[in-house]
Formats: structure tokens, sequence, C-alpha cells
């Protein structure tokens, strides 16, 4: 917990000379606005200033000065800024001019959440991100071109992994940061990585997705790659997820955890469960925003398709890993690295607090390959098709009254903005097209 006076004197002995203050937009891209250290007072002081109405999803020209409270316990220094301009940054939230909290505010969304989740007394919700991505070679001006770093697959070592040195040089960066990194991999994919770094508070691990997407990014560059957090950028390969770990702390205790239950499940784990897969269909839109999040989510890429839960079985939206005590979690297999991580963890909250509020029950666990069922069997066992588009999964999202309601007016401004992707990408002809159609 830093105070001003701390962040003061962390200036001074870093020797710190710019200042990053990092905000989030409605798509979940990271923007920043850089000031020289001089002006880290005004900073502290909320007062300053970005033009809302040129950010995505954010105010209209006519009201559109608005503010960044800086999180003071954000505060990480940019590794690969130094020494040229030793460089820290601020995780802010952004403020309205009147001084209210921006109901826009991604972040704000998400602390609004984990604030009910905390009066409902079900303490605070705790979350892991395994996150995935591909790394492709950089042409001499940098531009990605379509090769790919290597050609290995899952847990391959080197020659088969030549993602290595600079995968480490990533999680090393990282661990400069104050991450706790977990584990670090190759992906089934060739040139596919995973990086997974400890659970923490929702909001703290929505803020380090944001960090370990720059900061990927950055030391690929450094590498002669590029990353790449596109959720399906291969035909034909995995695609990359972005797994959620969710359980519930309250004083130390994770709520999700009882020994005396047959699977070790508490009611409340249950409950949050249930909520979780009756809101799956609407909560899609969020977890796997973008056109191409719907090439990932189909039958033979370990991305699930269908609304089930399982222990074991990982064809499962919802699965149960193994390990109880303090590691009771649900992972959530469906959502991707194109999604705003708030947003995301936003709307899967929003779904099990509704899970809890009404002390629902979930469907029994499945625990067959669910993609060699037939469609009579899935239907017998209540398991429904994820949306397979995301036309689909938006109309899905605004028919859920629970998550209208939960997310604090976003829902209208997010489909309004992935309706014009949609037009645009309609009237868009694909190489796809030309080769099959060419001919006709
Ligand atoms: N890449 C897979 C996905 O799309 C996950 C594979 C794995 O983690 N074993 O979710
Ligand atoms: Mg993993
Ligand atoms: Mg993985
Ligand atoms: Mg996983």
């Amino acid at each position: 917990m830093y105070t001003r006076a701390d962040i003061l004197q962390l200036a001074k002995k870093q020797a710190i000379e710019y200042l990053r203050m990092t905000f989030t937009d409605l798509t979940g891209t990271l923007k920043n606005v850089e000031i020289p250290i001089e002006l880290l007072d005004e900073a502290l002081n909320n007062h300053i200033k970005i033009d809302g109405s040129s950010i995505t999803g954010f105010t209209a020209i006519e009201n559109s000065d608005m503010y960044l409270h800086p999180d003071l316990d954000s505060w990480t220094v940019y590794p690969w800024l130094t020494p040229a301009g030793k460089t820290a940054a601020l995780i802010c939230d952004v403020y309205n001019n009147d001084g209210t909290p921006f109901a826009g505010d991604p972040r704000g969304v998400l602390k609004h959440l984990v604030a009910q989740l905390a009066d409902l007394g079900d303490g605070q919700l705790q979350v892991g991100a395994e996150m995935e991505y591909f790394l492709f070679k950089a042409d001499e001006n940098g531009k990605p071109t379509k090769i790919l770093n290597d050609s290995g697959s899952y847990f391959d070592a080197f020659p088969s992994d030549a993602c290595e040195s600079c995968r480490r040089d990533t999680v090393n960066t990282l661990a400069k940061m104050g991450f706790h990194i977990e584990a670090n991999h190759h992906e089934v994919a060739p040139g596919q990585c995973e990086i997974d770094f400890r659970y923490d508070d929702a909001v703290l691990t929505a803020d380090r997705v944001q960090l370990l997407k720059l900061t990927t990014r950055t030391i690929a560059e450094k590498h002669g790659l590029c990353a790449t957090f596109m959720p399906k950028p291969m035909t034909g390969v995995n695609g990359s997820g972005m797994h959620l770990n969710m359980s519930l702390f309250k004083d130390g205790q994770n709520l999700f955890d009882d020994p005396k239950a047959s699977n070790g499940l508490s009611s409340t784990a249950t409950a949050y469960l249930a909520g979780v897969l009756a809101h799956a269909q609407g909560f899609t839109a969020l977890t796997n925003p973008t056109i191409n999040s719907f090439k990932r989510l189909v039958a033979g890429y370990e991305a699930p398709t269908y609304v089930a839960w399982a222990m074991a079985n990982r064809t499962a939206l919802v699965r149960v890993p193994d390990g109880r005590g303090a590691a009771t979690r649900l992972e959530l297999r469906s959502g991707d690295t194109s999604a705003n991580p708030y947003l995301a963890m936003a709307a899967v909250l929003a779904a099990g607090l509704a899970g809890l509020q009404h002390q629902l029950t979930p469907p029994a666990n499945i625990e067959a390959d669910i993609f060699k069922m037939t469609p009579v069997q899935r239907k017998a066992q209540h398991i429904t098709e994820l949306p397979r588009s995301l036309a689909q999964a938006l109309v899905n999202l605004q028919n859920d009254p629970v998550l209208v309601a939960g997310l604090d007016g976003i829902v209208p401004k997010f489909v309004a903005y992935k309706q014009r992707e949609l037009t645009d990408y309609q009237i868009s002809v694909t190489d796809w097209e030309n080769k099959t159609y060419f001919n006709v």
C-alpha cells in the first residue's frame, strides 16, 4: 500500500525521468500519456487531463475533458525504457470533470462488481490468467511476416522451441516489474507460447494482463519478432486462449473449498458455477469479443464450443482442475487474449454473482467427450452450444438483463462499436472468397 509520500520518494530514489499514466479503452487497448517527472505532483493531485472524445467508448465530443486518477499501488518501472530516460508507470482510474468516476471506464466497471461481491459477504474474486500468444518473424521493417518463429509443439525444448530466449527475456522483464511467474512454455501450435503468473485480486490480474501484453510485444520486437494475442492467427492449428482460473477468498480462506463435499466443492462454488453456466451465452461477447475469436471456438483445437462443466474433461467450458484447499478453483476455458480483461472478468463475475444471489444449482458435470456426443445426447444433458459468431454473441449479450444491468451501461456502447466492426467485415472481400469463388 503506497502513500503519496512513498511515490515521491520512489521517483527520487529510482531516478525516474518520465511517468506513463495508463488506462484501458472499451475494446481493451492499453492507452498512455507520458509526462516529465517534474509534473508528478500534478499527477498525484489527479490533475492530468485527457480528451475522452478520441478514446474508443469514452465520452462524446461535447463533454470530453476527463481526468486520470492514478492507483498508487500500481507503481511500476518499465525496464525496457531504462536507461534511456528512466520511466515508471501508474495505472489510472478515469474520472469525469465533475469529479465522479466515469461509468465507461472498464477498470471501474470491474471494481464496481468486486465491491458488490464484498457487500454480499462473499469475499474477493481471485483470478489466475493463462496467457497464450504467437511469435512471428518480423521483416526488415519490423513488420510481422506470415512466418512463424518455429515449428515446435507442446512443452518442446530447444531446438524445436526457438521461442525460448525471447520468452525467457519476457518473463525476466515481467519478474523485474513484480510479476510472480509460475510457468512459461511452448504451446501446442508452432510459434505459440504460454506464460502463467500467480493469481491475485481480479483488478490486479486484469492490470497485469495489460502489462504482460505490452511487455511481451516490446520484448519480441527486440528479438526481431512480432508477438500477437490475436485469438486465431493461423488456420488449422490451435488458437490462443486466456483461461481464467477463479476462486473467492475471504479472510485467507478459499470459499470454493469444502473438504466434506464429495467433489470438494462448497455450495458457494456450485452456486457461482451455476451462474457462470447460466450466463455463458451472454458473456461470450465480452470474453471473446472479436470476429476472429469465433474461429478459435471450433471443435478440434482444445477450445470449448459447448456450455458444460467437468472435472477432468477439457472439452467442457468450465473445468475444476485437480487441487483442493487453497487451490480450489473454476477454470473458464473459453476466454481469449483479444478480450478486454477488465470487462471479461466483470461479465463473468456478474454471472457468478447472479448464481450466488439466487443460489442457483448447476446441471450435472459431463465427463464424456462432448464432441463425440450426438445432438440428441447433448440435448438430453442440457448442453447448449456457445454462439458461433460475434453477431450471435452480441444478440445474446443484449438479451441477458443480468449482464446489461451489471455492467454499468457498457453493453449498449460495446454492442454499437462491435456492430460497426461487423459491418466493416461484412463488406470486406477476403482471400478465402477470392480463392473459393474466383471461377464461379
Ligand atoms: N490453446 C488452447 C485454447 O485455445 C488451449 C490449449 C492448452 O492450454 N493446452 O484454449
Ligand atoms: Mg496452461
Ligand atoms: Mg495453454
Ligand atoms: Mg488452462
